[in-house]
This record gives C-alpha cells, sequence and structure tokens, in this order.
C-alpha cells in the first residue's frame, strides 16, 4: 500500500488567491450577480470534481459565487464548501451511512420548487455530472417544469484519480480505450456482463465498488481475466487523504485485509497499472501557486 503524503492545504490564507481569482473573474463577466437573477429561476447543474477544490472549473466557481442556493451531495468535500459564500443557503442533499437522506424524487421536488420560486440555484456534484450522477433525472423534472438549467462539466473521478495516483487510463502498449463501469447496479438481479468485462482489452474503471471488490475480482477472474492482472483501489482520490492500494485480482482480498478505507473509492483494472508514475503531489499544494504569483 502506498499512502501519499500530501499535506493539508491552508485554506485560510491561500483561499485569497482565489478571491483575488474571483475578482478578476467579475471584471470579464459583463453579466454582473443582479443582472444575471431574472424573475424565473434557473439551475445549474454542475460538476465540482473529485476533491480538490481547485480541480472546480473558473465556470464553476463563477456561478456557485453568484447562487442564492446551492444543493450539495456527500461527494462535495469541505474544502470545496468553503468556496461557497457564508450569505449562500447551503442544503445538504446526499447519503450517510450508505442510505439516501432523501430519495432522488424529493431532490428534484426541491429543485423544481426553488426554481419556481425564481432562485438562482446550484445543483453541485461529485466528479461529473453525467457520469453516474443522476443528472437524468433532474433535468427531466426542470424541463418538465419549464425550468431553465444548464449543465457545467466537472473532472470525473477516474480522471482525477489517474492523475493524482499517476496511473494512466490508457496507454499505447497496454490499453487503448477505457470503460467506466458502475459496480453498483439498480437492481441486484441485473448482473454486471462479467463475460464482456473479462474478455476486454480496456481499462476497467470500477465506480461504487469499494463493497464489491470481491465481486469483481471474482466475476473477472471466474470468466477469463488472468487472475494476475492488476487492480488499483484509489480511496479518497484527489484529496489529502488520498490512498492508492496496488495489486492483483487474485490478490486484493489478501491485500486489503487490516486496510481502513473509507471511501469514495474507485477500482481500476488493467495493465496501465504497470505503468504507474508516483506523481509529486507536493507540486500541487495550493501555497506553490500563492508564492509563484506574488
Ligand atoms: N459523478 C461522479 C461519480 C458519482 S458515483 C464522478 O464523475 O466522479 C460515486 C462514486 O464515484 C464513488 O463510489 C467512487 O467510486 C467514485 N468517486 C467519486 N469521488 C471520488 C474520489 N475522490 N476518489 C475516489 N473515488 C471517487
Amino acid at each position: 500500500m502506498t499512502s501519499l503524503n500530501w499535506p493539508q492545504l491552508r485554506l485560510n490564507s491561500d483561499f485569497n488567491f482565489l478571491n483575488g481569482f474571483k475578482n478578476l473573474l467579475f471584471k470579464f463577466n459583463s453579466k454582473n450577480i443582479n443582472e444575471n437573477k431574472k424573475s424565473q429561476g434557473q439551475v445549474f447543474l454542475i460538476g465540482a470534481g473529485p476533491g480538490d477544490p481547485e480541480l472546480l472549473t473558473i465556470k464553476a466557481y463563477r456561478l456557485i459565487q453568484e447562487a442564492d442556493i446551492v444543493f450539495y451531495d456527500s461527494l462535495i468535500t469541505d474544502e470545496m464548501l468553503q468556496l461557497i459564500p457564508k450569505k449562500t443557503q447551503k442544503v445538504f442533499v446526499g447519503k450517510r451511512c450508505g442510505k439516501h437522506s432523501i430519495k432522488q424524487d424529493s431532490i428534484c421536488d426541491l429543485l423544481v420548487k426553488e426554481g419556481l420560486s425564481g432562485k438562482n440555484i446550484v445543483r453541485l456534484k461529485g466528479g461529473d455530472p453525467s457520469i453516474f450522477g443522476r443528472l437524468a433525472e433532474e433535468a427531466d423534472a426542470l424541463k418538465n417544469n419549464n425550468i431553465k438549467f444548464a449543465i457545467v462539466p466537472g473532472i470525473t473521478a477516474a480522471s482525477g484519480c489517474a492523475a493524482y495516483s499517476g496511473i494512466p487510463l490508457t496507454h499505447r502498449e497496454y490499453s487503448q480505450s477505457v470503460r467506466f463501469v458502475t459496480a453498483h447496479l439498480k437492481q441486484e438481479a441485473l448482473q454486471a456482463d462479467w463475460q464482456n468485462l473479462a474478455s476486454s482489452k480496456d481499462t476497467l474503471v470500477f465506480y461504487m465498488g469499494l463493497n464489491r471488490i470481491n465481486q469483481i475480482s471474482e466475476g473477472l477472474i471466474t470468466h477469463g481475466m488472468i487472475d494476475t492482472m492488476p487492480i488499483a483501489i484509489i480511496d479518497k482520490g484527489a484529496t489529502v487523504q488520498q490512498q492508492v492500494i496496488i495489486s492483483t485480482l487474485k490478490d486484493i482480498t489478501k491485500t486489503m485485509k487490516g486496510l481502513k478505507l473509507l471511501g469514495p473509492a474507485l477500482i481500476v483494472v488493467g495493465e496501465v497499472i504497470n505503468a504507474r508514475q508516483i506523481v509529486d503531489l507536493e507540486m500541487l499544494k495550493m501555497s506553490e501557486v500563492v508564492n509563484e504569483s506574488n
């Protein structure tokens, strides 16, 4: 196991940099907050990226500053929440302890209710909203109620975890394509197509698979994937608590014994893991950026 030692971001002082950045953004943005506020409500479905608040896009950051209300889920880190202005209403609509504290229908109803009341709403989701993000349900509800909405992409966990763990998702020698797979099926009866996954030459990236590592490794081996195929688990990727565990399909259960993984975690299966390079996460610390800009 490699636990990458990534020092805490010094949020209070370092976010002055972001404040300066915010001012710069407003200069370029011809519409100011008041102009943006229409009597009709509008909703921005925004991807926040996988953890590091600096992976938020500039557009996402600007829209968050302009929002009346932000609905956020459990993938939104405390550091990201600090980017939301104090005056803005923040509403948690995520899962806790593996249970939905609020059902998807209720989230849609909330968005519609606030949208109809004329608010400028941000629905902030971890990673990219279009990847395992229940985007379609929310967009449908908004459309059905004639509420204007727009979608802002975010860095999906696969890209963030790949970068921060030094694992390439594709490689000219090992893998020409990559597949994002959910390990959490709507109905247990709808089994993953193991045959197809096991015979694939793609890099496989499993989302929501931390509690299903055994099923994933056994499913792939049983259906013909070589049992020495490398597997990586990236826990809390792109955050200061990131841990990267590397093993093989046959040994992963043993390797995991005694380890405390908190999730969210991503599972990568494929030869690309052999091409991993250790990246220097120290270089991504915010203080480096601040120093250079001074
Ligand atoms: N829309 C999100 C995915 C939502 S599904 C995206 O594009 O990333 C939730 C799953 O995403 C988690 O169970 C985990 O598998 C993965 N995930 C999200 N953030 C992660 C992170 N920081 N590190 C590792 N995995 C993450």
